[in-house]
């Protein structure tokens, strides 16, 4: 090896592609580890279901549910659910609560369609409901495809009326309709933002008229089709929270099977990923913390979303069940990985990314210092010396990781939860999976950088 070579290996950065990095023991534990990932996906399309998932197999992993008061040891491992819609789970370590607590937080709410509280109208005969779209969507992508109703109806009297239309097989699916494009010429000259205005998103949900119905034949059998299978009227639509998204299933992508496709992945696969990892450790020296919170597509806000009290209230709650110590001394000396998707640098739209800082399949766990708009605008823009620790860490758990910038700047931007952690007075960096079309109904991401966030949030938890 000549002189030359071995300075440039000595002061270069040069990052590699995971996939020649690791084992055939490690891959085979990445596909397994997939597989269970897809099964997740598919069995948790709103945050309520998810919240629902992670409750279970949780229990299955021997957590409990915490009741406030109770005294807890080092091993404990407990759950908390907030209202349906979040999770918190912890497992107590050996050291107490005032050397704070490593935390992994990600959300589990997705861009999709809610229904509007007075949604069904019939027009021309057809039977449609109206949709307010929640989070960023590009309106365009949600035309002709395959959609699922999810979610709850809550009568008058109390009861939660659960609603899954779409999801099993032999269940029929719903849609929104596009222009054909021989009709298509005014359409196709508006620009891209404009082509599909959010009141058109309508759903398609009927045709057929019910006999010696005078008025709006077609909406009283959609009507009746809903009494009968959910004992529901149009007035309940007033309390019910219900959400179209895409019926499709997660799958793998590309003849080498190498990623993955399916809707919501943004942030799924990182809650999947930081849900698992609480799920397989045992007896951490700092107290290990998982989040699962709603809200973080429209900012976090309302009783489910992080900036609510509700996670200081579960803080303070544990800091009494382990001795009686102080939040805010934990909280100070607490540390959090926001796991939250970053954009993989996509070679078809080159224009919107900054090669040398953007993130790309299969170099691992994407670390982001900042996110935010314009001049790191609501970014919480984590220390340098949070950032080294989080490489020391990384690396000694054997987590591959790289660096990532959402895109050029000025060019838009996008924030998550670490700046409502930060605001807390914990250090935080976000880090995640790297995503292609990210928030489109169907998302795109590689298994390696699944597994390498799940090992992320393993080294999180069991960092000496
Ligand atoms: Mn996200
Ligand atoms: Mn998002």
């Amino acid at each position: 090896m000549s002189e030359k070579k071995t300075a440039a290996e000595a002061l270069l950065y040069a990052p590699e592609n995971g996939c020649a990095r690791i084992s055939a023991e490690e891959a085979a534990r990445c596909a397994a580890y997939c597989e269970d990932y897809k099964r997740f996906l598919d069995d948790g399309k709103t945050e309520r279901e998810c919240a629902a998932e992670a409750v279970r197999l949780a229990e299955q992993a021997g957590f409990r549910a915490y009741v406030r008061g109770e005294a807890l040891q080092p091993g404990d491992k407990i759950y908390r659910i907030n209202r349906g819609k979040s999770v918190f789970l912890a497992v107590i370590g050996s050291e107490g609560l005032a050397h704070g607590v490593q935390i992994g937080g990600a959300h589990i709410d997705a861009p999709r369609l809610d229904l509007k509280p007075s949604p069904l109208y019939e027009d021309s005969e057809l039977a449609y409901l109206k949709t307010h779209y929640y989070g960023g969507i590009r309106k365009y992508q949600w035309v002709a495809v395959p959609l699922e109703l999810h979610g709850v109806v809550a009568l008058k009297s109390g009861e939660v009326v659960e609603v899954c239309i779409g999801r099993d097989a032999g269940d029929p699916r719903l849609v929104i309709e596009d222009l054909l494009p021989h009709l298509g010429a005014e359409q196709s000259k508006k620009p891209l933002g404009e082509a599909i205005p959010a009141e058109s998103l309508n759903i398609l949900v009927g045709s057929r008229p019910l006999s010696d119905v005078e008025k709006d034949a077609v909406k009283v059998n959609v009507l009746s089709i809903l009494h009968e299978k959910y004992g529901i009227t149009e007035e309940d639509f007033i309390s019910a929270e219900l959400c179209a998204v895409p019926a499709y299933q997660a799958t793998d992508i590309g003849l080498d099977r190498s990623m993955i496709g399916a809707y919501g992945q943004d942030d799924r696969v990182c809650a999947y990923a930081a849900l698992r990892a609480i799920l397989d450790i045992d007896r951490p020296k700092k107290t290990a913390v998982c989040l699962l919170v709603d809200k973080e597509e429209i900012g976090s806000m309302g009783v489910s979303g992080m900036q609510s009290a509700a996670f200081d209230t579960f803080i303070a709650d544990l800091c009494a069940s382990c001795g009686g110590v102080d939040r805010e001394i934990c909280y100070e000396r607490s540390f959090c990985l926001s796991a939250d998707v970053t954009a993989a640098y996509d070679p078809n739209f080159s224009e919107a990314y900054e090669k040398r800082n953007s993130a790309r399949l299969n170099y691992g766990v994407g670390l982001c210092k900042y996110t935010g708009a314009r001049g790191k605008s609501g970014a919480s823009d984590a220390s340098a010396e949070v950032v080294a620790r989080a490489r020391r860490m990384l690396d000694d758990a054997g987590a591959l990781w790289q660096m990532a910038e959402l895109g050029k700047v000025d060019y838009g931007g996008g924030g998550t939860i670490a700046q409502y952690m930060a605001n807390r007075n914990i250090d935080t960096l976000d880090a995640g999976v790297p995503v292609l079309a990210m928030h489109a109904p169907f998302e795109t991401v590689s298994k390696l950088d699944c597994y390498m966030t799940y090992k992320a949030m393993r080294a999180l938890y069991e960092e000496q």
